[in-house]
Order: C-alpha cells, then structure tokens, then sequence
C-alpha cells in the first residue's frame, strides 16, 4: 500500500518536471533525478552541482562542504568544492573585492559601502553568523549620531501638538 503511493508520486514528478533529466530549482540550479541518492528530494531530484563534485572526489560529499560556482549558477564547470561555509565565504568577498576595488584583500565598510584596507577598518567577527562585522569607525559614529538625531527630531515630531506654531502672533 505504502509503496504504490510512493511510486504514484515519483511518476507524477517526472511527467511534470522530466526536461532531459534534469531542470533548474527556484534557487536558480540544475537538478537531476537520482532518486537513489542520499541527499535526493522527495521528487528524486539532486542538485547537479553536487553529483558533479562527488565523481570528482570519488565518493559521498560531507554535510558540511559547499560548492562555489565562480561563472554562472547553471555552469557546473566552473565549481570549486569549499570545505565548509567559512571557506566559501570567503571566496564571495575575496571575489568581490578583486571585483569592486581590483584587490582581493580588501573589504567593504557596511555603512559607506566603500572598499578599504583591512588596516583602515574594524573587524569583529559575528559570533552568531559565520561572517565579519567591518566598517571605518568614523562611519559608524557618524551613523550612531544620525541615530541620536532621528530619535531626537521622533520625539519632537510626537509632541508637536503641544508646541504653540510661529507665525500666529503676527496673523492675529
Ligand atoms: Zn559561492
Ligand atoms: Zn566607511
């Protein structure tokens, strides 16, 4: 009984989705069907990038590794199999800074948006998220002000009714 449900639902999978064997997942990436696969979905499809770096490896990819694409998302050429999220992580920023500023060792402030040697900025890693908190201190002083301010002028703006309007006196 269980299996006959089992295999209605896989037949139905494949009418709707079979495009050669394989099709692109809303995330943006091929996937094929192999069923069998231990990471396989409920319909039998596997991202393709993954059975590509398990023949290249030789064997099952660990839980905890994750595969680059340095070209297209549907390009699985052009994969690099990282040994966890740190390391892939790294290869974004370090990509993205060659890409915005022409030298990968340096990083975005989160306030200015503007690249900058690692010397000129803070650095705190998130202990929380595998990432870095980094910005120029001047920058976020100037934010932590602007914060001060905009709470200031909110609790101005509240009591407005209660302050008498210029301009009456001389209309009067
Ligand atoms: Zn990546
Ligand atoms: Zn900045």
């Amino acid at each position: 009984m269980r299996q006959k449900i089992t295999r209605r639902t896989k037949k139905r999978g494949e009418h709707h989705l079979w495009k050669g064997g394989r099709y692109i997942n809303d995330a943006g990436y091929y996937m094929v069907y192999s069923p069998e696969h231990p990471r396989a979905m409920k319909n039998g499809y596997v991202r393709e990038h993954i059975v590509i770096s398990e023949k290249a490896i030789g064997g099952i990819l660990p839980n905890k590794c994750q595969v680059h694409h340095y070209g297209d998302k549907l390009d699985n050429s052009k994969i690099v199999i990282c040994e966890d999220q740190h390391y892939h992580n790294m290869i974004h920023t370090r990509t993205d800074s060659l890409l915005y500023s022409g030298d990968v060792n340096r990083r975005k402030c989160k306030f200015c948006k503007e690249y900058d040697d690692i010397d000129n900025l803070y650095c705190k890693h998130l202990k929380t998220r595998s990432g870095w908190n980094v910005y120029h201190r001047g920058c976020r002083n100037k934010y932590e002000m602007q914060r001060k301010l905009n709470n200031t002028h909110a609790k101005n703006e509240t009591n407005k009714g209660m302050v008498p309007e210029y301009g009456c006196s001389r209309n009067k």
